[in-house]
């Protein structure tokens, strides 16, 4: 058997090596390094893919984030609420930018924000909702809309982990997720469903003013050389990467469907377990399986991952300490939160690998092993 991996790019590469590295070639010969011709195919193509009127490439989905509240004006002190549950970079940029991070619960099934726990933390402050779309399921978009209108919020959706995930509002029509809010953001780090060979990200919105402000800020506030407007920062996709990536979105769709089909692998052996609750898909979600991850109800999570160790196959805690717990926090004083949910669910998650390059007898040998340790 093929050792086992959380992530395996290079069995992806190697799939694809001929037109991955005459592409890098092509930037090579070209020496069009910075801002070459690849980085606006890359935008144009994502564009078309996602359906954002606008794509903004950057330098990493952290910048994204970061370059969205920018763009929106919000100022010190403003509230932005995001889930505690997701990743740091969500609400590191919040902190960064002076604004004041308010963290709310996740729905317990979906890992996504949870809408009245979100409309319970609004205030007169509060300017911007950052959703993040978890492990590549949707946030329930159409309900955060509702209230953003409701209350005249901006949208920020983290969709590093989501992207090519479709969104099915109540009257059927579909939309990525990225374009539904007033901004969308996302990343191409390698591990992602569209992973670069280094770092990378994008910024999508449908409206005109605010992408032409997107651009200059990502490009030190300036739209003419040295007649600077805003103040910026310097945030650009690699040429390189932007190669790759031409190559990678093509296949996009592709590989979120082997992702699937490890998940419904996954779910046919694991399903009905009493130990453990296999991910959960809500109807206006599609899921693209960033990762695949497990609840445990009773089982011992130590336990499983040491057992899991022993026979080679990696596991992760995505993710072990929620934002409301982290130390980067305790020097703004927020005030002491009750998540329960987000608490529960911190010490109850395990990822299992999923990949691209998954084969049966892996994913045979892995559903073996989770269950004779939760059946022993
Ligand atoms: C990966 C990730 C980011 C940050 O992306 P980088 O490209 O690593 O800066 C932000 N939010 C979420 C939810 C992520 O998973």
């Amino acid at each position: 058997m093929r050792p086992i991996q959380m992530v395996d790019t290079k069995t992806q590469y190697l799939h694809i090596k001929d037109e991955i590295d005459s592409a890098i070639h092509s930037v090579l010969d070209s020496a069009a390094y910075i801002n070459g011709k690849p980085v606006q195919d890359f935008a144009a193509a994502l564009s078309t893919y996602t359906g954002a009127k606008f794509t903004i490439p950057c330098a990493n989905g952290t910048d994204a984030l970061q370059i969205a509240m920018m763009a929106l004006d919000l100022q010190p002190g403003d509230e932005v609420i995001t889930p505690s549950f997701t990743y740091i970079a969500t609400t590191e940029v919040v902190a960064l930018l002076k604004l004041k991070p308010v963290f709310v619960e996740v729905d317990p099934k979906t890992f996504c924000m949870d809408p009245q726990s979100l409309r319970a933390a609004i205030t007169p402050k509060t300017k911007a909702i950052v959703p993040v779309h978890l492990y590549g399921h949707a946030a329930p978009m159409e309900e955060i809309m509702q209230i953003a209108k409701e209350f005249n919020l901006y949208v920020i959706e983290d969709n590093a982990q989501a992207i090519g995930c479709d969104y099915t509002f109540s009257d059927g029509t579909k939309k990525k997720t990225g374009t539904i809010g007033t901004i969308g953001t996302t990343s191409f780090y390698p591990s992602k469903n569209l992973g670069a060979y280094g770092d990378g990200g994008a910024i999508f919105t449908n409206d005109e003013a605010l992408a032409h402000k997107l651009k200059m800020i990502a490009n030190h506030g300036q739209e003419k050389r040295y007649y600077h407007e805003l103040v910026g920062c310097n945030s650009r996709l690699d040429t390189l990467q932007a190669a790759v990536l031409n190559v990678k979105l093509k296949r996009l769709d592709q590989y979120n469907a082997a992702r699937r089909k490890v998940a419904a692998f996954y779910n046919k052996a694991l399903e009905g377990n009493k130990h453990i609750t296999v991910p959960f898909v809500a109807p206006y979600s599609d899921h693209v399986y960033h990762q695949y991850t497990i609840l445990l109800n009773d089982a011992d999570r130590d336990g499983l991952s040491a057992h899991l160790a022993e026979q080679k196959i990696p596991s992760m805690i995505y993710y072990p300490v929620p934002g409301h717990k982290q130390k980067m926090f305790s020097s703004l004083k927020l005030p002491e939160l009750d998540l329960a949910t987000t608490d529960s669910l911190t010490g109850r998650v395990i990822s299992l690998p999923v990949h691209t390059e998954m084969d049966e007898e892996q994913l045979t040998f892995i559903t073996q092993q989770v269950l004779n340790f939760l059946n022993r």
